[in-house]
């Protein structure tokens, strides 16, 4: 677990992007630390970024990463509902080959992922801690 934190926080600082407060490296720190239920956040279909859902359902709300509409959110245990690790792990490849995305971009979103496939795989029934 403290392995993916770490690996989590060193993308962030090799990547140019800013993180913001509410959906930056500090969100899914909480999350993959455990510190908060997942069953209280939100995903942004678009870049992954997490955001307490409580946020999410204000009135023209945005995504503070990719400015996508609240309609593009989805409750983050729906979404790990609907992509299991090997759905997630298939994307992630995806992604990695993906042309013309901006390298932080790239990294950013990947370290999602693999937070996204860990706190999923963290669901599953008699998942070993850690
Ligand atoms: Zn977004």
């Amino acid at each position: 677990m403290q392995a993916v934190t770490e690996w989590f926080r060193s993308a962030f600082a090799k990547s140019a992007h800013t993180p913001r407060v509410s959906g930056g490296v500090m969100a899914y720190e909480i999350l993959v630390e455990g510190r908060e239920p997942i069953e209280a956040w939100s995903v942004c279909t678009i870049c992954l970024q997490v955001d307490r859902t409580a946020s999410v359902r204000r009135r023209r709300w945005r995504c503070s990463d990719c400015s996508s509409i609240g309609d593009l959110q989805r409750p983050l245990p729906e979404y790990l509902d609907e992509h299991s690790i090997d759905t997630l792990d298939k994307d992630l490849k995806e992604w990695g080959n993906a042309k013309g995305v901006r390298a932080a971009y790239k990294m950013l979103k990947s370290a999602r992922f693999k937070c996204l496939i860990t706190l999923n795989r963290r669901r599953q029934p008699g998942a070993a801690e850690g």
